[in-house]
């Protein structure tokens, strides 16, 4: 059929290797590939396996790459073997996949052609007790499982930033981090006012700390979808909307967002395009010594200054795994917060 033109340009987020891939019917048809990578699709004809080419080996003959309905299914069965605590790849109980045949792999390596119709099967140990169950839990949308991106979408317009989106574990640090930021350079680094229906209390400045509003307006906005991230404390609604966010973004500032993590799947919009960085607990040993001398105290979030049982240090561990395992795969980058001006340093050079 001769060389098709490229339809599509995306950019892989994740790492994929064909020698190690036990599913695809040819190994040597395949295109191996780094995240990052910007590969052009030259065929989704096939449900399972799209042919491409990297944007930097343009003449090089197009490969196979699973398709990203193939990769979706492959992270949630991993996802799912890694929280039944099985790590190996190899034991799979309820993924089965039956690659079609590919014009491609019959016609160039006919030793191979039995591999093509054939269904891979599985055979594994019986099913543990799934830790998250992935069609009932509220935070897993299978639209955010990050495979491939079309790369139009992901370059916002020259000279602006985008929003840094700290996500992590509550008392990890991300907002004392939020606060450094902002603290070295308030000009470049803003946080949007976020909105509240509290009353106003001496001191504070309406516009500066929050934008008090009613009840009635803010409920009427979060239903018109007016928030990025909203929630209640002692009865009170608070929320930042996604009007305050661009309007920071359009001053060329960097607007810097440490919501609850459920609200990446709001934030993960092309339009605000943010990037997303997961603060994360070191491990229990480093996080006791780190936040329990009289220094880290006085350094980490206020939330600490009453210093941090035991349990709760186990606590953030277990929420940095269970966000890593629901929203891992949108992580732009990762930072290990065992020390607050090593990570401020790190964030910085972002
Ligand atoms: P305060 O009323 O004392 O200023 O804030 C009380 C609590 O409101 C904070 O600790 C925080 O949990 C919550 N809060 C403040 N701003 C926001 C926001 O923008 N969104 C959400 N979801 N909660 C907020």
């Amino acid at each position: 059929s001769g060389c098709r033109e490229s339809k599509v340009r995306v950019k892989a987020h994740f790492d994929y290797s064909p020698e190690t891939d036990p599913y695809i019917p040819c190994k040597e048809a395949g295109l191996a590939f780094n995240r990052g990578d910007v590969l052009h699709i030259v065929s989704q004809d096939d449900a399972y396996w799209w042919q491409a080419r990297k944007e930097t080996e343009r003449s090089a003959r197009a490969g196979l790459i699973p398709s990203r309905a193939l990769q979706e299914r492959r992270v949630i069965h991993e996802r799912t073997q890694k929280a039944q605590g099985n790590d190996s790849k190899s034991t799979c109980t309820s993924i089965c996949y039956t690659p079609p045949a590919s014009p491609m792999l019959t016609s160039n390596n006919s030793n191979n052609t039995s591999n093509t119709n054939s269904t891979i099967t599985c055979r594994g140990p019986k099913t543990k007790k799934i830790m998250y169950d992935l069609a009932e839990n509220n935070d897993f949308d299978r639209e955010m499982i990050a495979t491939y991106e079309e790369v139009a979408k992901l370059y916002p317009r020259q000279g602006v930033y985008r929003p840094i989106v700290l996500i992590g574990a509550p008392g990890v640090g991300r907002n004392e981090l939020k606060r450094r930021l902002m603290a070295r350079d308030p000009e470049k680094f803003r946080n949007p006012v976020p909105y509240t229906t509290r009353p106003i209390r001496q001191g504070e400045v309406a516009g500066r700390e929050y934008i008090f509003v009613t009840r009635e307006k803010m409920e009427a906005d979060i239903a018109a979808g007016k928030f990025i991230e909203h929630g209640e404390y002692k009865g009170h609604l608070y929320g930042t909307s996604g009007e305050s966010v661009k309007a920071i973004v359009n001053t060329g500032s960097v607007c810097i967002l440490s919501p609850h993590y459920q609200a990446i799947k709001a934030l993960r919009t092309p339009q605000l395009k943010p990037y997303i960085v997961h603060i994360k607990p070191p491990s229990f040993e480093k996080l006791k010594e780190s936040r329990t001398s009289a220094r880290a105290k006085s350094t980490f979030d206020e939330t600490n200054s009453r210093g941090f049982t035991d349990e709760e240090f186990e606590e953030m561990i277990k929420s940095a795994e269970k966000i890593d395992f629901l929203y891992g795969h949108f992580f732009d980058d990762e930072i290990l917060n065992d020390d607050l001006a090593h990570s401020f340093e790190i964030l910085v050079s972002c």
